[in-house]
């Protein structure tokens, strides 16, 4: 089912996971019982994020390096058929730009469609580790607003082989990145908006946001899309503190701001423990606030800490 006919047919705010594919070598079960613990909430649906290749150097037996090409993190489209097939769950996997080529991208639009999976989450990737900036693939797409094209193509009937066209047609239901912050490549928050603007123009359904520590941003974010025209949901995506690393990794990463309170808070605690602790609170008070907003749905980004999230999610 659609992420927009959930949506539509809630009665209720719907909650949301999003995981990682496990670490080549670690095997599905990995990812099994980091889900396990959240299945008992329902989700409405389970994002899998997409990780490209990349160039490492690996040092040699006679010293010297080469370059070779490792990916840590396949499987997005086969994990997705998977947890469908194990949970009976409705997935989102993530699809980007960079290392695909067009025909790589319809064959990976055409398997999704193979698996039964009816949504898709495009987006454009980041620079690849030894790159400086983003760079397309050869033959492959710039921004999101081109994959997105490329999909909403498919979904009606427009192959890149002119000769297929009005053959099958995909139906996918088409979710697109938000920024609450502002993408760091942005000139500013309003040529960023523009560009989301365009995305929702050309066809995508909904969008999820970046991760975001003070509701007030999220809140002037969708006012914002609404005051332009952007009428589609969107969808507040969550994610828990629990290591004081995080107060310097998630703002250089991620390029989002802490609130004073909550950076403060965790600077006093003492053990580990005791950040999980703040940073449970600190999702709870967020999660409570946009349910009682009426976003559509709560997103978390689960990443590494299931329990936390299942813990606020129980108290919500
Ligand atoms: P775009 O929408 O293409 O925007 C990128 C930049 O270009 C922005 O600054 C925008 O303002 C600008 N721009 C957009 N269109 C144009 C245009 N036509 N002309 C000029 N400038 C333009 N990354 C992964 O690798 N895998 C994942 O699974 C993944 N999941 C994510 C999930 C969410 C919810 C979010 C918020 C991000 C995720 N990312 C993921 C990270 C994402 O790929 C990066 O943030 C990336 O830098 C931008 O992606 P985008 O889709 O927002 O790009």
């Amino acid at each position: 089912m659609k992420v927009t006919d959930h949506i539509s047919q809630a009665k209720d705010t719907l909650i949301s996971f999003e995981v990682l594919p496990p670490l080549k070598g670690k095997g599905i079960e990995a990812l099994y019982k980091h889900l396990d613990p959240l299945m008992e909430f329902k989700p409405s649906f389970i994002n899998v994020t997409y990780h490209r290749s990349e160039h490492v150097f690996k040092k040699k037996a006679d010293g010297n390096f080469e370059k070779v090409v490792v990916r840590k993190r396949p499987g997005t489209e086969s994990i997705c058929g998977a947890i469908m097939n194990k949970y009976n769950v409705d997935t989102v996997p993530h699809l980007i730009c960079g290392g695909f080529s067009i025909n790589e991208t319809e064959d990976a639009l055409i398997n999704l469609r193979y698996l039964g999976i009816d949504n898709v989450l495009v987006l454009r990737g980041d620079a690849a580790k030894n790159e400086t900036a983003f760079e397309p693939e050869p033959g492959g797409h710039k921004f999101a607003s081109d994959l997105l094209k490329q999909v909403v193509n498919l979904n009606a009937g427009i192959y890149l082989e002119d000769e297929l066209k009005g053959t099958h047609k995909t139906d996918f239901c088409v979710g697109v990145a938000g920024y609450p912050e502002k993408h760091f490549e942005a000139p500013n928050m309003d040529t960023d908006m523009q560009y989301l603007k365009q995305k929702v123009d050309l066809g995508a359904d909904y969008i999820i946001t970046q991760m975001f520590f003070d509701n007030a941003k999220f809140h002037a974010f969708v006012k914002s899309c609404r005051d332009i025209g952007i009428n589609v949901p969107i969808i507040p995506g969550l994610k828990p503190i629990y290591s004081k690393k995080q107060l310097t990794v998630l703002p250089k990463t991620f390029h989002i701001d802490l609130p004073p309170d909550l950076s403060n808070e965790v600077l006093r605690c003492k053990t580990d423990e005791d950040v999980e602790k703040v940073g449970a609170e600190w999702l709870l008070m967020q999660s409570r606030e946009l349910k009682k907003a009426g976003v559509p749905v709560l997103h978390y980004y689960t990443l590494g800490r299931p329990l936390l999230v299942a813990g606020v999610v129980k108290e919500i």
